[in-house]
């Protein structure tokens, strides 16, 4: 029996966006792309068969059940299928439409409600509360107390997911570096631009220091930076979660934001943040006030990697070490920034580029994929680490925090932890152009 009411066709077909459900044409090419489709050689693990159970949705023929929430959600969201598919069928945003039906039609337990609730309602929009989180994981990791937790067993009392992402979390700046965050970063010579920059919510968590050198980094390409007052998270967990009217939310407010600073441009350097910045206009598609103000706030954004790339180049210092990209599904997929961040890193005197085979297929991270959904996300992350260590690279890099920290649990899964480091584009670029300490 199906689930949804008659009259809620009309809508369900708006949602789900059932004029894109209809572009694909079944050739599946897609399949060889999707991650989820080559671990289990299932039709409904694949794109083109959740492609066709939304469209059964759609038309009455399936029920908004608890598989079709399952299958809806083993998807990564990384939309490899995108790249693939020759129709130009925009998966990502089906995805998300068919996400927001299931939280609308099914009822979650509490747990997952009160979980749900804590972080993407009352932790992820607001920026001071997530430094305070941010100063409690200094305070957890300086204290003593995280590496009591390991050796007394505790963690085991977690589940496995949190518990081995629980090791690849990196340490997190003080209170004090978070209070001297400097709200201006002068252009170093010729100044070529002003541009704010986006820190995001997770990102300046758990990899501060990573925003402050993609600041300093800029500084060094020519740009004045600004951090832009009234920012909050992008909302692209929220969008991906089905929940989209949080996710406006939080759009509405970097709008606004983004509107009252006089920047002439706006930098992320988090892949996933990026793609959602880049596609809120079409969050407010037919809305007569906000469909405007979403095209001019993405006419403004650029991904780090995407900026840098057309910028003269800094002086800078060799860095002798091998090194392999691990592109983030977002920023390969969904912004179609590829070349420039393999460009930058060849452009670092004495770094030897190594390319990792199937480098845009995805970690196995996708936001919060690999606590949701463990098990399939190492199975994902084990072959990707085969491949990585294949590259004997001494550093693999990323341009994403999610892909980061899953790049880290890999290296310590993989043994590989004497060997490899995981760095973000932004940190090894920035060591290159730094001026050496005195
Ligand atoms: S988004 Fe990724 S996991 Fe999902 S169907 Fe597409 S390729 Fe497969
Ligand atoms: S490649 Fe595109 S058109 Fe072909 S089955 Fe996949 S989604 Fe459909």
């Amino acid at each position: 029996m199906n689930t949804q009411p008659a009259n809620d066709i009309l809508q369900l077909m708006e949602t789900m966006h059932y004029d894109e459900i209809l572009n694909c044409m079944r050739c599946g090419f897609c399949l060889p792309a999707c991650p989820t489709y080559r671990e289990t050689g299932k039709e409904t693990a694949s794109p083109r068969g959740r492609i066709a159970m939304m469209k059964a949705v759609v038309n009455g023929q399936l029920d908004i059940s608890e598989k079709f929430d399952s299958d809806m959600y083993l998807c990564l969201g990384c939309r490899a299928c995108e790249t693939a598919c020759p129709a130009g069928v925009p998966y990502g945003k089906l995805i998300e439409g068919a996400r927001e039906v299931v939280e609308t039609y099914r009822k979650r337990p509490i747990f997952i409600r009160l979980v749900h609730n804590l972080t993407m309602q009352r932790l992820f929009p607001y920026p001071n509360r997530m430094q305070k989180l941010g100063s409690l994981l200094y305070f957890y990791q300086k204290s003593g107390l995280a590496t009591l937790a390991r050796k007394s067993g505790i963690m085991k009392l977690l589940p496995r997911s949190m518990a081995e992402m629980e090791k690849a979390v990196p340490q997190a700046a003080s209170p004090a570096e978070r209070k001297a965050r400097q709200r201006f970063v002068p252009a170093k010579g010729e100044k070529r631009m002003t541009v704010g920059l986006f820190t995001g919510c997770v990102m300046d968590v758990m990899f501060f220091n990573t925003n402050e050198a993609t600041a300093k980094l800029l500084s060094a390409f020519g740009c004045d930076v600004v951090y832009i007052e009234g920012q909050t998270c992008c909302g692209a967990l929220h969008a991906h979660a089905g929940d989209k009217e949080a996710a406006k939310q939080l759009a509405k407010q970097n709008i606004e934001a983004f509107e009252g600073s006089g920047v002439e441009g706006l930098v992320n350097n988090a892949g996933g943040c990026g793609a959602a910045l880049k596609e809120y206009h079409h969050w407010f598609q037919g809305d007569p006030e906000w469909e405007p103000r979403a095209r001019r706030f993405v006419e403004a954004q650029r991904d780090v990697n995407e900026l840098l790339a057309t910028l003269p180049l800094p002086k800078m210092r060799p860095l002798p070490c091998r090194v392999t990209y691990q592109d983030s599904c977002h920023l390969a997929h969904g912004q179609k920034v590829r070349w420039q961040p393999r460009e930058l890193l060849k452009s670092i005197p004495g770094i030897e580029y190594v390319e990792l085979p199937e480098a845009d297929r995805c970690c196995g991270s996708a936001g919060i994929y690999n606590i949701t959904n463990f098990d399939m996300s190492m199975r994902i992350l084990d072959g990707k680490m085969q491949q990585v260590k294949e590259t004997k690279a001494d550093l693999v890099v990323t341009s994403n925090p999610g892909c980061l920290l899953q790049m880290r649990a890999g290296i310590v899964r993989a043994g590989l932890q004497d060997r490899m480091r995981a760095v973000h584009i932004a940190d090894l670029l920035y060591e290159a152009v730094a001026e050496p300490a005195p």
